[in-house]
């Protein structure tokens, strides 16, 4: 079946990021002066405002920072969806990432859970990322 919901529209800055996640790898750019990960994609380094940066592979692990669950989405659109989980993930990197943690049951997302990426193509051009438990 088509995939029916909003997409991300990447920037010549994120295209990097999704062509990654097609490749169901979650890349960050990583500074090269001060080694700081950061998300989301900016010009510059929110730690020293280097410019220089890479983009590196990260472990895709992390753990829940904070969570809610949704019962009444913002759109139609995902009302097929509820109840869902609406999470913030703290990278083992560092960084946060809003995304969703799926593969379970909403009542069993808890505080600082282990999580790891999980990726769903959701078209040709991009693959969505989510979070399900670790193992
Ligand atoms: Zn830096």
């Amino acid at each position: 079946m088509a995939y029916d919901k909003p997409l991300p529209r990447p920037t010549p800055l994120s295209q990097p990021f999704w062509d990654g996640a097609r490749e169901h790898k979650l890349l960050l750019q990583r500074c090269q002066s001060c080694g700081a990960y950061r998300f989301t994609p900016q010009a510059l380094c929110r730690e020293c405002y280097a410019e220089e940066y890479e983009w590196a592979e990260t472990s895709g692990r992390g753990k829940v920072y904070s969570y809610t669950i949704v019962y009444r989405p913002q759109t139609l659109t995902f009302m097929d969806d509820v109840p869902y989980v609406l999470a913030v993930i703290e990278l083992a990197e560092g960084p946060h990432m809003l995304s969703n943690v799926v593969g379970c049951a909403p009542s069993d997302v808890h505080i600082d859970m282990p999580v790891v990426v999980q990726f769903e193509d959701a078209t040709d051009e991009i693959t969505l990322y989510k979070f399900r438990p670790a193992e």
